[in-house]
């Protein structure tokens, strides 16, 4: 070690730049944030060769007065704050006055800059941070900052810069963030002298995200808008039928600044669980505005990350956002709507029905919902309103071996070594049918079992809520998996499979928080063998699995299951019983609340209940089907994420058919 010195002003600047400047996009993250900053309503972002040799943002802002050109490329030199008190309230972008000082420490930097007060603009030129020009100049209202030949005199860190094109990319991913944070503003970017994007700036967000993410994501979104405990959530989230398989445009905001929040993406995630595939990622561009006395945004040189005071706050506003959003926003999707030009050409238009004009929907005394039109008369919508089933009519079935070794359920395949009993597969809400020849249904043999099937609760229903049976056909059945149903002026295809893993799992999850849920008992218990660890996990979440309408006992690694929810059929119920516990087993990460957990095992466990697709199945349970997909509003994704139904309208098809203009 030799002599302490104490560096140069131009060496310290060299050092502190690498902290604020590491790449291109960082110089442009900092010089898009002064734009917005001087409160300008127009920004220009240039760049060529992934900005290492340029870059230029101009802004029609507040501008520097000439005599402060040269003081703001001294660190620490800002007009954002003055005394410590300030950092408790930052409602600007920038605020450590680094800035400009690292970015000309390391390039060729000219500034031009004119405010409105003074006549004549001003010009500074300095480079390595060494200013060579400082004159009037005649420009316009507003700054202009052009960086050229970035680390040009520290060659190490030019050498570790990607290829252009990888720099671009990370320039263009901070502009898309930083133009979408701020739709009133609007903003230009051109890469290589070829325009990518211009946003119009009528403050309307999902118009900068059509012109940022294009037209198919824009369609594909749902507005959020949510205010509690202070903190207002806003934006839009991708409707299921969107997702992307990274968390790139998991687009998170604080007070209009763009930040990576561990929290966010986790509530945003928890929030879509269910709703689109495991595997995939949520789309989103969500601000969160709350006040600056809550966040730290000074823990990171280039503020992208923030500390919350208080982070379940957080994590509750974002998850109830985007859950109520997601639960009372997803319509049906529309068959054939992404072919048609028309439509693809309105990507703002919602997607649901629409009164006919001069009607309006009205509710009557009894909940029913019609429309009304200028002579008050109402037209229901679901013609006479009759009350709707909730449940599969049940009733005493007698169940047996299976004889159809393909109608053996995969745990029997598994565990079932022995002669003995263990299950046997019948459909409980089964009703008599003539078309028996057609059916894999199993036969009866009332010697070899029997089960009960009841109802442990009576269902108590509020006479005000009775909800309505709409007037539907049943068309038929396509590939002996679509059901086909038509209702008033739409034709639905329903995927019966799909759509009775929602119901049950949307029956099973609310069973948990009822005080009587209700189950079937079986006479001769069904044994499940069992790894010790499942045998852990059976006993941590043994209060929910009997919730949902499972009984059982221990016996050693033997789980003998004496009770089934009422949803399923006896024969899958020791099927999905197993799917539970497995998934529970290999569901559980350190990431997940227990509740989460258990929600995605359950509804892998549904799959497991559901009717399978390509088989053919009883005509009052295809019935049922179609009534509780017809009359839930949230049936419309399966628990995987895909589509349960599709829509194809009246009007659609006279219009394909030529018969309507
Ligand atoms: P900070 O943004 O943290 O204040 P900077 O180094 O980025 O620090 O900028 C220093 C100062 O220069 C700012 O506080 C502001 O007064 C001025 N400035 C920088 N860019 C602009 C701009 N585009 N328009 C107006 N003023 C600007
Ligand atoms: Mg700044």
């Amino acid at each position: 070690m030799g002599k302490i010195n104490l560096l140069s002003f131009e060496v310290a600047n060299l050092i502190a730049a690498g902290e604020v400047v590491d790449r291109p996009a960082s110089a442009v993250k900092e010089l898009l944030e002064n734009a917005i900053d001087s409160g300008a309503d127009k920004i220009t972002v240039e760049i060529k060769n992934g900005g290492t040799s340029f870059i230029r943002i101009a802004d029609n802002g507040c501008g520097i007065e000439f005599d402060d050109l040269p003081t703001a490329l001294l660190r620490h030199a800002t007009s954002k704050i003055k005394e410590a008190s300030d950092l408790d309230s930052i409602s600007t972008l920038g605020f450590r006055g680094e800035a400009l000082a690292a970015i000309s420490s390391v390039s060729k930097i000219r500034i031009l800059s004119k405010t409105q007060n003074s006549d004549l603009g001003a010009m500074l030129e300095a480079h390595a941070g060494q200013v060579l020009t400082h004159i009037n100049a005649g420009c316009q209202e507003g700054t202009t900052v052009i960086v050229e030949d970035l680390f040009y005199n520290v060659p190490a860190r030019k050498k570790f810069l990607k290829r252009d094109a990888t720099e671009a990319s990370y320039i263009t991913s901070i502009v898309e963030k930083v133009a979408m944070s701020r739709p009133d503003i609007s903003f230009k970017y051109i890469i290589d002298g070829d325009l990518k994007f211009i946003t119009s700036g009528d403050n309307n967000t999902q118009n900068a995200i059509y012109a940022i993410l294009g037209a198919d994501v824009a369609k594909k979104t749902i507005k959020v808008s949510r205010a509690s405990d202070g903190i207002k959530v806003e934006g839009f989230i991708s409707a299921p039928n969107l997702n992307r398989s990274n968390r790139n445009l998991e687009i998170f905001y604080i007070n209009s600044r763009y930040i990576r929040c561990g929290v966010m993406v986790k509530a945003l995630e928890q929030a879509f669980e269910s709703y689109i595939p495991s595997d995939k990622f949520p789309v989103c561009v969500i601000n969160v505005e709350i006040d600056p006395l809550y966040v730290d945004v000074n823990v990171h040189p280039s503020k992208l990350e923030v500390k919350f005071s208080n982070e379940q706050v957080i994590f509750d506003a974002i998850y109830y956002a985007v859950r109520t959003a997601l639960a009372t926003s997803i319509e049906r999707p529309m068959l054939f709507n992404e072919a048609k030009e028309s439509i693809a050409n309105t990507p703002f238009k919602a997607l649901d029905r629409e009164a006919p004009k001069n009607e309006k929907i009205v509710f009557d005394t009894n909940g029913n919902i019609g429309t009304e039109n200028k002579n008050k008369t109402i037209s229901y919508i679901f013609n006479e309103p009759k009350t709707e089933k909730q449940s599969p009519p049940t009733k005493i079935t007698k169940i047996e071996l299976p004889s159809d070794d393909d109608f053996v359920p995969d745990f029997l395949r598994k565990y079932d070594t022995s002669s003995t009993l263990k299950v046997s597969s019948s459909f409980s809400p089964i009703i008599p049918n003539e078309n028996k020849e057609e059916k894999i249904e199993p036969k009866i043999d009332t010697e070899k079992a029997e089960i009960i099937t009841e109802a442990k609760e009576e269902i108590i229903e509020e006479p005000k809520k009775q909800k309505i049976v709409p007037d539907y056909k049943i068309i038929g059945e396509a590939f002996n998996s679509y059901v086909i149903a038509e209702l008033g002026d739409i034709l639905y295809l329903i995927d019966k499979h799909a759509a009775h893993e929602r119901i049950i799992f949307e029956d099973l999850k609310k069973k948990i928080s009822e005080s009587n849920p209700s189950s079937q008992m079986l006479l001769i218990p069904i044994e499940v063998s069992l790894a010790s660890e499942e045998i852990a996990s059976l006993n941590e979440y043994k209060q929910e699995i009997n919730k949902t309408g499972f009984g059982f006992t221990l016996n050693g690694n033997i789980a003998l299951i004496d009770e089934i929810p009422s949803e399923i059929d006896v024969g899958a119920g020791a099927d999905a019983f197993f799917t539970l516990v497995s998934k529970l087993t290999d569901g559980k990460e350190a990431t997940k609340s227990r509740y989460e957990v258990f929600e995605k095992a359950l509804y892998q466990s549904s799959c497991k209940a559901a009717i399978k697709a390509g088989r053919i199945y009883d005509n009052e349970h295809i019935k049922w089907i179609v009534e509780r997909t017809l009359t839930l509003d949230n049936i419309k994704y399966c628990p995987h994420g895909r589509p349960v139904a599709f829509e194809i309208t009246k009007h659609f098809l006279e219009k394909e058919f030529e018969r309507i203009k």
